[in-house]
């Protein structure tokens, strides 16, 4: 599996959960969004009512489903999940609606991928706290009319742009997660190394910090790497040696990119003279899906400066050139 792919993996999810922030307080980074929710949140609890339903997108990993458990954590309410994928059927959504108890945080991730009729049932939910249901078939069917309590929907996404219109507009909080910069990214690898019960010198978590893309759930990985030589090494500190050593052998390389990037990166370059180039042909000639590289690989690739979209597709910028140390394509 690819090292620092921003998409939860299996080893992941057996930690994430112990190293999730709780509060406000705890979750670095993101100032804007944290400064508009706290406000949000407080202005909410003075009126006694729910929290306004909340949108999160950005990038996986960024801490879209960890500020969710926090929102629901402040507000002192439940927290209960699930995913778009994982609802078929729009009795799903409604058995998950009328168990509700009144002011839970109902987070749905991945919620551009809810199927559009199990979409529509969200829409009065959401506007008016009410169930529609169709009971019956044919000529006997009617609609009846179910009260839920009232609840927050935190929907988490890869891109805004997924979602439709109506869904969209029903939110009233919307907040993009930016990649975080490697002052933030170095306070989470302390904080996690200390849930660890290690120390770690500023230097190795500046080199993890480095090589994370901006991404917390990329700087826990690598940390539990770098963790695991330094405790074959019975270190009790987290050394910049042992950072280094464990890092090399990760093949990503000093700036975060790993064979993937370099492929997508090298491709642009070697097959199609710096580019542009569509998606698709992209996508084809590398093999992977276009979805998943417009949500995985490309945003950071982006953030960084290593490529650019144009019109005309995909171009490969001076700095991507300088990594591979290629003479750059005359135009
Ligand atoms: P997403 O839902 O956006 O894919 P997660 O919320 O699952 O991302 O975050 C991935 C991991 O990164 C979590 O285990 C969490 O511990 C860590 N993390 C994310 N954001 C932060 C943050 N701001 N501060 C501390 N840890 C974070």
């Amino acid at each position: 599996e690819r090292m620092v792919s921003s998409e939860a993996q299996w080893e992941d999810s057996q930690v994430e959960q112990s190293l999730r922030p709780s509060n406000l307080a705890q979750y670095i980074g993101q100032e804007k969004t944290k400064e508009n929710l706290k406000v949000f949140i407080e202005a909410a609890k003075m009126r006694e009512e729910p929290l306004d339903h909340v949108l999160l997108y950005g990038p996986p990993g960024l801490g879209k489903t960890t500020l969710a458990s926090i929102i629901a954590e402040e507000m002192g309410v439940q927290f209960r999940t699930t995913s778009g994928p994982a609802i078929e059927r729009a009795g799903d959504l409604a058995a998950i609606l009328s168990s509700l108890e009144a002011g839970d945080v109902l987070f749905i991730d991945e919620i551009h991928r809810l199927p559009r009729s199990v979409e529509e049932i969200l829409y009065p939910a959401m506007e008016d706290y009410v169930l529609d249901i169709v009971i019956g078939q044919g000529d006997a069917a009617r609609s009846v009319r179910l009260d839920l309590p009232p609840f927050t929907l935190v929907g988490a996404t890869t891109r805004a742009g997924l979602l439709s219109a109506p869904l969209r507009d029903r939110f009233g909080v919307l907040s993009r997660l930016e990649f975080y910069n490697e002052i933030d990214l170095c306070s989470i690898i302390h904080r996690t190394a200390n849930v660890f019960d290690y120390e770690i010198e500023q230097e190795a978590a500046t080199e993890i910090a480095s090589r994370s893309r901006g991404t917390p759930r990329i700087a826990n990985r690598l940390l539990k790497r770098v963790r695991d030589l330094s405790q074959v090494n019975r270190e009790i500190t987290i050394t910049f040696n042992s950072a280094q050593k464990a890092l090399s052998m990760l093949q990503v390389d000093a700036s975060g990119l790993d064979h993937i990037d370099h492929k997508y990166l090298l491709s642009i370059i070697d097959q199609f003279k710096g580019g542009p180039v569509g998606l698709d042909t992209l996508s084809a000639t590398i093999g992977e899906e276009s979805q998943t590289i417009e949500d995985v690989y490309e945003p950071f690739l982006l953030q960084q400066g290593y490529v650019q979209r144009t019109p005309r597709g995909r171009v490969a910028t001076h700095k991507a050139y300088e990594h591979f140390e290629r003479e750059v394509h005359e135009t």
